[in-house]
């Protein structure tokens, strides 16, 4: 049942300009409003968002006596907030409000203007019926845990982290790895401006790991999540390291002892540097705290190891504990930044593009063996020499048709082949350096000039088109140089090289879709974590509370990371500094008469909003997000959604009919 006063409802038509003009006849539109039932007042204006346009609705309200108002403009997603604050400002309760779409809806997919204004009085009709029995509701406030956490440590995670940080808020910063640090501490020389990436990466780093406001929580996974923004509570997993992280100096004596000393690719080389199953992936690693590999110790794996306990036994800390367990900690926290990154596309699942050669490296292996740190201390050597004919080929799974591969730009791939190729004829002069491209997409700052000097420097682009297939194959009887085979100006054509390197496309990591579950986040076609507006909300989710950074939203270079990770921590930071939130009311309600306690809607619920207490079903309306769907499967009707009841919705139908 509504219970409402007599309705006194206000009905604006905005032109947009002449988004809407241009299509509909607005003033016509008014003119049927105002013989509604209800209508005291209908107007048409050009801009109704605009200050004069809000200022009539309030002058209205007041000279009027309005109590409903009916706008009918663009998406709700964009003014809705605009013309529900002007409505509260007035005296009329924000959720006396309703809009009409008549511009996404109507004016924009439409060309007929007569049925463009039938359409339009239809729309308007529907939010005017809705409109006489909107509910006056009330939003909920409540506290913020002033405490925030930061899923993943790279570039992007470590700058969001430290901005909360440094705004006074205690911050946990939750890496997967046994170190933070990501792809960016990987990389050699950064483009365009060629600093060492190591160099400007570990600094900050280290400001991390010492800030007095964040506790590091390395080696360890987000396993559950709950609550709502400003009380998420948060379960984390944190792998043994069998090392005691209070006392490992970091000496690496341990590794020295292994047995599997120097047996095992390390990951952080691109597997092209071999470490023990006690290790540090890099030597500037924070923490600098070694970590057996559980999924290779002897010891661990198989019971029992030649050397043990020789690797216990070298440790002057006496740090190493094989009987360390699994830890489960427990947070709570106000909000959430995601900043977990990317991988690259396998290419061992692409057998065209040779990647079981030695001569055939993805861009990621060339950073690690172009890089001072790396293998081969920064000496580019294949099969042990310089190679003196170099190909750089872009687009590798990316800007693709295929199915198994990625329709989207990687962004980061022709500027980073631009500075491996200038890399290379500085390392060595001598080499013939060819890119075979597509597109050469230069947008950022500094990046036009930078691929005009490896071009001056001596690097050949050849362009091919982007559909022509490319296969890296090896002649019989050789095995030091490759074939490239592929099509330049519709001729087939075949190019040799000592070293390939292929830029294979950045894609969301494997494991996005479980973190999305956990965080109850969602992904975009393309797989990567989801903005809630592309333009206008980059950095939000559709769960409040919880903000995107980097690149598991999409591909971006560093620069493009950074601005996230901060514009994320700060956007992460605004409840925090608040100490409550507005919680929306539009959620459901239980008529407990009704309610038969079967549970199905409990089932249902996505965000574990519903409990059952008593026999009965209860919401906690500040978990509700007020999605419906308990609405639409409980089988005795006992569930209404605030704001979208049964009878509202069919006062919108019937009186269109
Ligand atoms: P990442 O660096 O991927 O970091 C994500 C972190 O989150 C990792 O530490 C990961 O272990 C952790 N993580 C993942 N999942 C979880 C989880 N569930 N829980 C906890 N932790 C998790 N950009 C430039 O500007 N200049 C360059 O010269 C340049 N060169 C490049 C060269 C190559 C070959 C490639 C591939 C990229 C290059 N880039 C360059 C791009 C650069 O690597 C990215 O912009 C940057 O690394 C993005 O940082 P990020 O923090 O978003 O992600
Ligand atoms: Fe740490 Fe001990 Fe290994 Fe040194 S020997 S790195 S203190 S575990
Ligand atoms: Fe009650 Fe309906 Fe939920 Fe069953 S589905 S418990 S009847 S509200
Ligand atoms: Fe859960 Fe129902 Fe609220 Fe949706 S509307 S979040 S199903 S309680």
């Amino acid at each position: 049942m509504i219970n409402i006063e007599t309705p006194r409802i206000g009905v604006y038509i905005c032109h947009c300009g002449v988004n809407i003009a241009a299509t509909v006849d607005v003033k016509e539109v008014a003119r049927f409003a105002s013989d509604m039932p209800c209508v005291v007042i209908a107007r048409d204006y050009q801009y109704m968002c605009s200050d004069p346009g809000q200022e009539l609705i309030k002058r209205d309200i007041k000279e009027h006596g309005l109590n409903r108002v009916v706008v009918a403009s663009c998406s709700p997603r964009m003014h809705e907030p605009t013309f529900r604050n002007a409505c509260e400002d007035a005296g009329v309760n924000p959720y006396c409000f309703e809009m009409a779409n008549l511009r996404e809806q109507c004016a924009w997919v439409h060309s007929d203007k007569d049925k463009a204004t039938e359409k339009a009085k239809d729309l308007v009709a529907s939010a005017i019926g809705k409109a006489a029995l909107l509910e006056p509701l009330e939003r909920k406030k409540v506290g913020v845990v002033p405490r925030a956490l930061v899923i993943g440590g790279g570039v992007a995670g470590i700058y969001a982290a430290l901005e909360i940080a440094d705004k006074g808020f205690e911050t946990y910063l939750v890496e997967k790895e046994p170190s933070i640090g990501g792809h960016m501490a990987q990389l050699d020389k950064t483009f365009p401006t060629l600093d060492c990436s190591a160099c400007i990466l570990t600094p900050k780093m280290v400001e991390a790991e010492r800030h007095k406001n964040i506790q590091l929580l390395t080696y360890s996974e987000v396993k559950e999540v709950s609550g709502y923004i400003g009380n998420y509570k948060v379960k984390i997993r944190k792998r043994p390291r069998y090392v005691d992280e209070q006392k490992c100096t970091g000496c690496g004596e341990c590794a020295n002892a292994c047995r599997l000393r120097g047996r095992i690719p390390n990951e952080f080389d691109a597997g092209m540097a071999m470490r023990s199953a006690i290790y540090v992936p890099f030597p500037q690693a924070v923490p600098l705290i070694y970590t057996v590999d559980a999924e290779r110790c002897l010891y661990i794996t198989k019971g029992k190891c030649g050397k043990y306990p020789a690797c216990k036994e070298a440790c002057p800390a006496d740090a190493i504990d094989f009987e360390l367990l699994e830890e489960e900690i427990e947070v709570e926290v106000g909000t959430i930044v995601v900043a977990t990154g990317y991988e690259l596309l396998d290419l061992a699942e692409k057998p065209e593009y040779g990647y079981k050669y030695d001569e055939v490296l993805t861009g990621l292996e060339f950073e690690r063996l172009s890089v001072a740190s790396g293998p081969t201390s920064g000496k580019i050597i294949i099969n042990g020499k310089e190679p003196k004919e170099v190909v750089f080929i872009s687009c590798i799974g990316s800007r693709s048709r295929k199915e198994d591969e990625c329709e989207y730009c990687s962004r980061v791939c022709c500027m980073y082949i631009a500075k491996q190729a200038h890399l290379v004829r500085e390392k060595i002069p001598d080499a013939k350096v060819k890119v075979l491209y597509n597109d050469v997409r230069a947008y950022g700052k500094g990046f036009e000039e930078f691929y005009n000097r490896a071009r001056k420097e001596g690097v050949e682009y050849i362009r091919k088109e982007l559909e022509d297939p490319v296969e890296v194959v090896k002649r019989k009887g050789e095995d030091e140089k490759v074939v490239i085979k592929t099509i330049i100006e519709g001729e087939k054509i075949e190019i040799e090289a000592d070293l390939v390197v292929m830029a294979n496309a950045i894609v969301p990591r494997k494991d996005a879709d479980e973190l999305a579950k956990i965080l109850k986040i969602t992904k975009s076609a393309d797989g990567f974590f989801l903005e809630a507006h592309p333009k206008l909300r980059p950095l939000d989710t559709f769960t409040d509370g919880i903000f995107i950074a980097g690149c598991c939203q999409s591909p971006k270079d560093i620069p493009d990371s950074v601005a996230q990770g901060v514009g994320a921590a700060i956007r992460a930071s605004i409840p925090l500094m608040r100490g409550e939130v507005e919680i929306e009311p539009l959620v459901a309600s239980i008529n407990e008469d009704v309610c038969v306690g079967c549970g199905t809607c409990e089932a249902i619920c996505p965000f574990d909003a519903l409990s059952l207490e008593e026999g009965v079903m209860h919401v906690k309306e500040v978990v509700c997000k007020g999605c419906g769907s308990c609405g639409s499967a409980c089988p005795s009707g006992a569930i209404s959604m605030k704001h979208f009841k049964d009878e509202q919705i069919y006062a919108q139908i019937e009186v269109m009919l």
